[in-house]
């Protein structure tokens, strides 16, 4: 009896959730799924093999997950060996030829044998391969850009400037000619803050050019495509992306959304909850603890970025020199020196700070910049870190790196105004004077500037809100392509 009733009940919609095995991609798209999981849909999250095991060692995440009965994580090879560094440059020297291959066929055996079949894909938008395999077993899918709009319509518009002759750009001096052919940033974007590549001579051979441009391309030959932004923040950019996909769902910040949902669904906020594929260190919540408000700098560069053993050395000096105590996050072997020196000067620096500075492997970001006594976040403006800063209104100092990190941090600083671009210069002069400005001598400016674009980001995802609505949209849509 009980089975025939169950039988009876129309069957949940199905939806993968695909993330490129990074820690930026897969923290927004577990929040994604973790949102699609609350509307009520039957949920499978593909991650790799690599990135479960840390994801299940440094979080409390089946528990976490268990609230949702149709939530299931399944893993799959990223082509590398378990054991390999995945430090450095590995992403782009073994996308194509190790990983794309192995991890296109695991995706085509997990969608072949599922049970209940996959109604509907969501693949990171730099995964272009999950559209041939969609279309090979006949899936809908839908992309998921995880890095900024701004970006992607750099990236989609690359062709087109290398075509008038933008580019390439013809030395030093040439850095801050405005590139007019990327429409809705004919006014601000510099050959400064395109992606690295494009100072290369050679552009055109460029392997990782050529990489971002077709998987842009590929975004867009999708049923439709979801943004980790608000119509708020990037309204715009938005406008022009539609004119080449008509649909487009900013449902972000999607941190924020989450927390909305949560509340609304369980009563409680994501405090708790991480999906840090490193050890956090809580410790430095207990030093914030004993800081006046808005007294502290954060200093952080994401996941990926490295740095040399004198970059740090500027940094710290610039930090120490500045009149703000701060908080510093070094990852394990993120500091480049000869035979091992990276990592020696980071115990030293440690040792010098004790009185001005707190520094850790890795942080609980969203919490250290909800933190009250955060008044400023010194990033890499990768675009998860971006939004972290966004929502609770802590004005950036920008060092961007590479990927959306240079037209992200020109956002920062130029469309947005909260923040200041410390962009290709890494000076410990430059670092103080940034510092103090923000933190000190024009804080109320930088204050009030970043609380009002705090205020529309989250009424965006408050009930009624355009990312709320937004959202809203894309379940019934996706309910509507699994019928
Ligand atoms: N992050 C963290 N602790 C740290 C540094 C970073 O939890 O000490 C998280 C951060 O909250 C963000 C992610 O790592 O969600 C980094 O993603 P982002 O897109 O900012 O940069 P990427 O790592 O992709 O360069």
């Amino acid at each position: 009896m009980e089975e025939q009733d169950r039988s009876s009940q129309p069957r949940l919609p199905h939806v993968l959730i695909f993330p490129l095995p990074i820690q930026g991609h897969i923290n927004s798209m577990i929040k994604l799924a973790e949102l699609l999981a609350i509307a009520g849909f039957k949920l499978t999250f593909l991650n790799s093999h690599h990135n479960h095991e840390r994801l299940v060692k440094f979080n409390n995440i089946a528990a976490h997950f268990e609230r949702y009965p149709g939530f299931e994580f399944k893993t799959i090879t990223d082509g590398l060996p378990l054991d390999h560094p995945r430090s450095g440059s590995w992403f782009l020297d073994m996308f194509e030829d190790t990983m794309e291959p192995k991890m296109k066929q695991s995706l085509r055996e997990v969608l072949v044998n599922s049970s209940p079949p996959v109604d509907c894909i969501i693949a990171d938008g730099l995964l272009g391969f999950a559209l041939d395999v969609a279309k090979e077993v006949g899936i809908p899918i839908i992309f998921f850009c995880t890095s900024s709009p701004c970006s992607f319509w750099v990236y989609y518009s690359i062709p087109d400037i290398i075509q008038v002759g933008e580019l390439p750009i013809n030395g030093t001096e040439d850095m801050d000619r405005l590139i007019t052919t990327v429409p809705g940033m004919e006014t601000y974007l510099r050959c400064r803050d395109l992606p690295t590549f494009c100072r290369k001579l050679d552009i055109e051979d460029s392997i990782y050019m050529k990489l971002v441009v077709e998987q842009t391309r590929k975004s867009l030959q999708t049923d439709a495509l979801i943004l980790n932004t608000a119509e708020e923040l990037d309204g715009p950019i938005l406008s022009q992306i539609r004119t080449k996909c008509p649909r487009v769902y900013a449902v972000g910040p999607l941190h924020a959304q989450l927390n909305t949902r949560l509340n609304a669904k369980h009563g409680e906020s994501r405090d708790h909850i991480s999906n840090t594929l490193w050890e956090v260190d809580k410790s430095c919540i207990f030093w914030l603890n004993k800081q006046p408000n808005r007294s502290v700098i954060y200093v952080s560069f994401g996941s990926i970025m490295s740095m040399s053993r004198e970059q740090l050395v500027e940094l710290w000096y610039g930090l120490l020199n500045s009149k703000t105590k701060f908080l510093l996050v070094v990852r394990p072997n993120s500091v480049i020196g000869k035979d091992g020196e990276g990592e020696d000067v980071v115990m030293e620096l440690m040792e010098k700070s004790k009185d001005r500075g707190y520094i850790v492997n890795w942080a609980p970001q969203e919490a250290v910049l909800n933190h009250p006594a955060i008044g400023g976040f010194f990033t890499h403006n990768g675009w998860n870190s971006t939004l972290e800063s966004v929502v609770p209104g802590v004005p950036m100092i920008c060092w961007p790196q590479f990927a959306d990190q240079h037209v992200n941090s020109r956002v920062v600083s130029e469309v947005w105004k909260i923040g200041l671009d410390m962009k290709d210069v890494c000076d410990s002069k430059i670092v103080e004077k940034m510092v103090n400005d923000v933190m000190v001598d024009r804080k109320e400016e930088f204050a009030k500037s970043a609380s009002e674009m705090a205020k529309v980001t989250n009424q965006s995802v408050n009930v009624g809100g355009s990312s709320y609505s937004n959202l809203d949209c894309l379940v019934e849509d996706i309910r509507i392509m699994s019928l």
